[in-house]
């Protein structure tokens, strides 16, 4: 953590989040989030640097909440006892007829890319705007984290004017509950354009919902990474 603050400092930021994930009753082969004991040594170590680097930069201790709609009650008591500087939304992995795991759709994993063709890209990107739909309504969220940024490792998916649908009713709900959107700059690498694409960018500015960006960062290096691309697509 401590490098991720020193990286942000070196490129000029006045602020940065971390954004550890948390999961609730998701099946998958090994854990790539945090248990609440590990929450327990992020906030110590994050307020230990809170202290050390206070002056040059702010730091905030926030969490992405990776939703399971069988886990809504457990996930909101998880959230609902810390006091996090910033709640990010996502869903990660669908659980789907025939599979014992649950399927990570952001994996780049040819395995689960192959999954993911054959349950139809269409179909897991209707399913995960309608679990995106609960998720916001359910948690206590501040931010909704990489919007369509599901199957990124499927270059052959395009959004259809039904799932836009969808994410217009997704849109409406986050500017109810006062939620911002994150510009996602791992997108850049990926599809050379940020996660929301421009037209949902469009669509959450016509809502005049805020905006926040965020990097996606799971190394040190990549702290920051884009954001001058991003900050041009703020006027
Ligand atoms: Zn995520």
């Amino acid at each position: 953590m401590e490098e991720y603050v020193q990286v942000a400092i070196e490129k000029g930021l006045s602020k940065i989040i971390f954004l550890e994930h948390m999961e609730e009753g998701i099946r998958h082969g090994y854990r790539i989030w945090l248990s609440d004991d590990d929450f327990d040594d992020y906030f110590a170590e994050g307020q230990r640097l809170q202290n050390v680097y206070q002056g040059k930069i702010n730091i905030g201790l926030g969490v992405e909440c990776g939703y399971n709609p069988d886990c809504s009650d457990l996930l909101r008591a998880r959230l609902d006892k810390r006091s996090w500087d910033q709640v990010g939304i996502s869903c990660h992995f669908l659980q789907l007829d025939g599979l014992a795991d649950h399927l990570n759709i952001f994996s780049r994993k040819e395995t689960n890319i192959h999954l993911a063709r054959r349950f139809g890209a269409d179909n897991l990107l209707d399913r995960y705007f309608t679990i995106l739909i609960e998720a916001v309504q359910s948690l206590p969220g501040t931010m909704l984290c990489h919007l369509d940024g599901a199957l990124r490792f499927l270059p052959e998916t395009r959004l259809t004017e039904s799932h836009y649908t969808l994410i217009d009713q997704l849109l409406r709900i986050v500017r109810e509950r006062g939620m911002t959107v994150e510009i996602n700059s791992s997108g850049f690498p990926i599809r050379r354009e940020q996660f929301p694409n421009s037209r949902i960018l469009g669509m959450a500015k016509a809502y005049n919902i805020p905006f926040v960006f965020g990097s996606d960062a799971h190394k040190p290096g990549e702290v920051g990474r884009y954001f001058d691309r991003v900050n041009a697509l703020i006027p």
